[in-house]
């Protein structure tokens, strides 16, 4: 689901950590539910196994 629908780059892989500060665990690409683009840069949406989704702000190169 992460992979194909855009365009991304190897470089631009952040390291994203669940937004539940009781949680807090290192999020994989596996959990990116989704990925898009606005004209502020990509954004991705994790869904943790916890049930907390963590949107990630990603820079435009
Ligand atoms: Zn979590």
């Amino acid at each position: 689901m992460c992979a194909g629908a855009v365009s991304t780059s190897m470089l631009d892989q952040l390291a994203a950590t669940c937004e539940n500060e009781r949680c807090n665990r290192p999020l994989t690409e596996e959990e990116c539910m989704l990925v898009y683009q606005t004209e502020y840069g990509q954004r991705r949406a994790y869904e943790c196994h916890c049930g907390t989704v963590t949107v990630t702000v990603g820079r435009r190169e």
